[in-house]
């Protein structure tokens, strides 16, 4: 048997089409190249329509915890309040972040595979005056995905304070509409459901959110401050940090991608491919450990059954090897489970192989299944497809 080649299933990096990967390969060209400044623009003018985002667009080299400084820094400054909401693992990751930067950082969590509600939200900001709110769109340690819109609700209450979400592992699978959601910030990056490779964040400021810039005045922060980049987002020719131009192209190919499907297919195909996803893995005793209606679109946190006698570093061991690349868990879910991705550029192809890599990896750990049984429950869904 020649080796199998492993689709990359962990919750980012995704798959990356050929062509995507085709503009990565291009010959670089110069910043200030005229057919480049002109891609770029597009781009910037594409996210922000795409996004409904009546501010400012910003797309720069690095990861996507740089988006999330990037929020931060630009909307709050030392002494500011700041509520964070944390459904896990990256919800936290704001905690340290703004702890650092000098805020006072107040933060409602959520128990492993539940969310923050908008009840708990709206308690909270009765009680006291916050300058901003950070809110998890998908966690990507419990695949839990937030009520942003009914969060959203609350917070124009408040229009003083700024909500601000990190879209990571959601943006470009989820519905995330700035104008009715009442999102000032949407922070996120290229590999996730953008499905280009890493080096991009991407980040969505409303017209709210650049007034809230202008009151800080000068912010301690260099590369990552909104006021180095906007003269570059609204003309690409100028100079401030050298554009990962490739990455660029790669983004374009991307969001071209996004408009072909229709920004609204593209979502709503995100919850079918997952409802899927989760049933076909539930019918071989898999638990889905979010709760339902918080289940997030673009990837799942899949538990061993009780019993099975699955180890789960030597399972994930053999379903890489069987093809699927995928996660292990995190936090209160360390050892029990894994997880998968299933966002961005996946066609059926890719979601039958990950299936049947994990119907095979099963048996070959001694948990015997049905062989073909998760994958009859997938592809009678994919048939209507
Ligand atoms: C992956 C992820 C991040 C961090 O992105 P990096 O590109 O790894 O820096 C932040 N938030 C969420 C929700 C994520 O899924």
């Amino acid at each position: 048997m020649i080796k199998t080649n492993k689709l990359v299933m962990i919750p980012g990096p995704t798959p990356v089409v050929r062509s995507i990967q085709d503009q990565m390969a291009r010959e670089t060209v110069a910043f200030g190249d005229a057919a480049f400044v002109k891609d770029f623009s597009e781009v910037i003018a594409d996210l922000k329509a795409m996004w409904r985002c009546d501010g400012e667009v910003f797309v720069v080299a690095g990861s996507g915890t740089m988006g999330m400084e990037m929020a931060i820094a630009n909307t709050t400054k030392r002494g500011d309040n700041i509520l964070i909401c944390s459904n896990g693992f990256f919800g936290d990751r704001f905690i340290d972040m703004c702890t650092r930067k000098g805020l006072n950082t107040d933060v409602l969590s959520a128990e492993w595979g539940k969310s923050v509600t908008p009840e708990m939200v709206e308690k909270k900001l009765a009680e006291k005056k916050y300058q901003a709110v950070t809110v998890t769109h998908v966690e990507t340690s419990t695949g839990v995905e937030a009520p942003i819109a009914a969060i959203g609700e609350v917070m124009k209450k408040h229009p003083e304070i700024i909500y601000i979400v990190d879209g990571v592992a959601a943006s470009g699978g989820a519905d995330q509409y700035m104008d009715t959601m009442g999102i000032d910030v949407v922070l996120s990056c290229t590999q996730k459901a953008f499905g280009v490779a890493p080096g991009l964040t991407m980040v969505w400021a409303s017209a709210k959110a650049m007034e809230r810039r202008k009151s800080l005045g000068a912010i301690p922060e260099s590369y990552i401050d909104f006021d180095k980049w906007l003269p570059v987002m609204h003309d690409p020719s100028k100079y401030w940090g050298t554009p990962a131009i490739n990455l660029v192209w790669a983004l374009k190919e991307s969001v071209r991608i996004m408009k072909e499907e229709g920004l609204e297919e593209r979502y709503a195909r995100h919850r079918r491919q997952a409802a899927m996803f989760d049933a076909a893995l539930e019918a071989i005793g898999f638990r889905v450990a979010s709760e339902k209606g918080f289940r997030a679109p673009t990837l799942s946190v899949y538990l061993y059954p009780e019993g099975s006698g699955i180890d789960d570093a030597k399972f994930r061991t053999v379903l890489a090897g069987e093809g699927a690349q995928t996660a292990g868990c995190l936090g209160g879910f360390a050892g029990k489970g894994f997880r998968m991705g299933h966002m961005g550029n996946i066609d059926k192809h890719t979601l039958v192989s990950a299936i049947a890599a994990v119907e095979r990896s099963c048996v070959k750990c001694g948990y015997a299944i049905e062989l073909g049984k998760a994958l009859g429950v997938l592809q009678k869904g994919l048939v209507n497809e």
